[in-house]
């Protein structure tokens, strides 16, 4: 298979999922910019989740960040709140509300029941190819990765806990499972 050909298959999987994300978002009365912030929010983690973080994980500008931040908090899906420990910075949580929209309507992703079709060693080979075709992509780009806490060269595992030795902080295993704006693999 040629570059071409690869290429062409990645703009159709991208195709499907858009075309699933505008269905998710009718049925919900939202825009899909808007499905695609909170679906962000509920994955990144406590260190993530401010108007930057956001507008580089989805690549747009800060003008439709900003004004989707602002018509979601209007219906109530997400709060702001000045982080803690240093107030000019705003943080943005889903409220429960938020949360269940996004546990109710995004399971169905159109891509499940096709890789749950497929056998354990053609999940795992397409995987691989996957995150080396991802890793790729963000570094030709100049991207952040925004990976899984747990893939991170600062998370450290110890006895019964994880530590992110980036932050010099105890991570709870959950805040393992999310996406992070800091995540650094090796060699980058
Ligand atoms: S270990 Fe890495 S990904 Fe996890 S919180 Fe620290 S910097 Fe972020």
């Amino acid at each position: 298979m040629d570059i071409y050909e690869t290429y062409k298959l990645i703009e159709r999987l991208g195709e499907i999922t858009r075309a699933h994300l505008r269905k998710v978002a009718t049925k919900c009365g939202l825009q899909p910019v808007q499905v695609e912030v909170l679906h962000y929010l509920v994955s990144c983690n406590q260190f993530s989740n401010t108007l930057m973080s956001v507008v580089d994980y989805l690549g747009q500008t800060k003008g439709t960040v900003s004004q989707t931040i602002k018509s979601l908090e209007a219906k109530g899906f997400i709060e702001k709140i000045p982080d803690k420990n240093d107030k000019r910075t705003v943080r943005l949580w889903v409220t429960q509300k938020g949360k269940k929209l996004i546990k109710q309507e995004l399971p169905g992703i159109p891509f499940t029941a096709a890789l749950e079709s497929l056998d354990k060693d053609s999940q795992s080979s397409l995987s691989k190819s996957l995150s080396t075709l991802n890793s790729a992509l963000l570094k030709t780009n100049n991207m952040d990765t925004f990976g899984v806490c747990r893939t991170c060269i600062y998370n450290q595992k110890r006895t019964d806990s994880y530590f992110c030795r980036l932050l010099n902080i105890d991570l709870a295993e959950d805040e393992t499972n999310k996406i992070c704006k800091e995540h650094t693999v090796n060699g980058s």
